[in-house]
């Protein structure tokens, strides 16, 4: 089988595994499909949190595993392919010259995971070496690699990452028993933590769960989310929604809307920027967070004796709080407040749009000029049934 061949079953099968969701400076890309052609761009952030374009390269769509929901999976029928360490480069250093883009190169497990890792490092520093490569490069080591490649990997890589694809042990051990979380994923996340705190993995660590896939519920993926960031140093979460596919063992499980794992994102983000702590957000009787609202919505909703704010004295934190204001327009508001008294909408007309939602949850100078619109249109919201347009992958 030629390159070319092989590029075009693995560029497809690209789509089975990739991070495809990134959240930046609380902006939300939804990449491209990762088709093998001047189309298969998506964004990513770098160390300083700059959108680039970053392509995407499978290298190899065999694997020895059984996740039940993949279809690179040993029992699956798939075309398969693998691309060597000197192939891989030699396909993808003209494109990410052309582009002038960074690269996420992943794997499955072909042969052993040491051997599909060692591919990946190989590949890398292939590209360095011989192409002179000085890009963004996102290495995707899989589960089970050992020290020394997870070693390697962090001296030619910018970022590194490695699927968690469930939050807990027991969640594992209802996907894939096969796999040990503890030490084929979570110790490996550690050593990679390590080498990024000594300052070898300068854009940080991600991972991925597979949402959706185990049964688990939201609230056990934002407390895992919450326990990845603290003491894994995990820089970015992605959310993949499962999907039932064809050919698969879960080929009739019901697939993951699309908007469960965007509410997931932004419950992370109120985590991360909103000092938000897991425990205070708003979870239903199933521990899942509110479909039809955003978790600050949904959890002002559930705290109205925390309303209205007084927008004149409250902290710059309690501000934060208030669902359609972020941080900045927070600090409008404070610098608002350093000019006069805050009487009436007017005065924080500078916030546009954001301000008829805000009015619902403030008073000014102890005037309440909001409406109810807001809750009215939640309280609509939350009785309609989500309907999202069903894609191919
Ligand atoms: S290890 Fe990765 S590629 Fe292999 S079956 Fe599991 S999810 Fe699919």
């Amino acid at each position: 089988m030629d390159v070319a061949e092989k590029l075009a079953i693995l560029a497809p099968a690209a789509h089975y595994e990739a991070c495809d969701t990134h959240a930046v400076a609380g902006r939300r890309y939804q990449s491209t499909k990762a088709h093998w052609s001047e189309n298969a761009l998506s964004a990513e952030a770098d160390a300083k949190g700059v959108r680039r374009p970053v392509m995407r390269l499978l290298m190899s769509a065999e694997c020895v595993h059984n996740c039940p929901y993949c279809p690179l999976r040993a029992g699956g029928d798939v075309p398969r392919a693998t691309l060597t360490p000197d192939e891989a480069a030699a396909a993808v250093a003209p494109q990410l010259q052309r582009h002038n883009a960074g690269l996420l190169l992943s794997t499955a497990v072909v042969g052993s995971a040491d051997a599909s890792g060692s591919a990946v490092v190989d590949s890398a520093q292939i590209l360095r070496n011989r192409y002179a490569y000085r890009g963004y490069l996102h290495l995707k080591l899989p589960p089970g690699v050992s020290h020394a490649v997870v070693e390697a990997a962090a001296r030619v890589a910018d970022r590194m990452s490695l699927n968690i694809e469930v939050p807990s042990a027991a969640r594992q051990a209802v996907l894939d028993p096969s796999r040990d979380w503890r030490s084929d994923v979570i110790l490996r996340l550690r050593w990679m933590r390590d080498l990024y705190q000594a300052g070898q993995i300068k854009s940080g660590i991600a991972t991925q769960f597979v949402v959706g896939a185990a049964g688990e519920s939201d609230q056990e993926l934002i407390t895992a989310t919450a326990w990845l960031r603290k003491e894994l140093a995990v820089g970015r979460v992605y959310y993949g929604a499962f999907k039932a596919l064809a050919g698969t063992p879960m080929a009739n499980a019901r697939s993951t809307p699309q908007v469960r794992t965007q509410r997931l994102l932004q419950a992370d983000w109120l985590l991360r920027h909103y000092g938000f702590a897991a425990e205070e957000l708003a979870f239903d009787g199933q521990a899942n967070l509110s479909l039809a609202h955003d978790p600050k919505l949904a959890w002002a909703l559930h705290h109205p004796e925390l309303f209205p704010i007084e927008i004149n004295r409250a902290p710059a934190e309690q501000l934060l709080r208030i669902p359609g204001l972020g941080p900045l327009g927070v600090k409008r508001i404070l610098r608002l407040r350093t000019l006069g008294m805050l009487r009436e909408p007017a005065h924080i007309a500078v916030l546009g749009a954001a301000t008829q939602r805000i009015i619902d949850f403030v008073t000014f100078d102890g005037r309440f000029f909001g409406t109810g619109r807001t809750m009215q249109i939640a309280r609509r919201n939350a009785n309609k049934p989500i309907v999202e347009q069903l894609t191919l992958f």
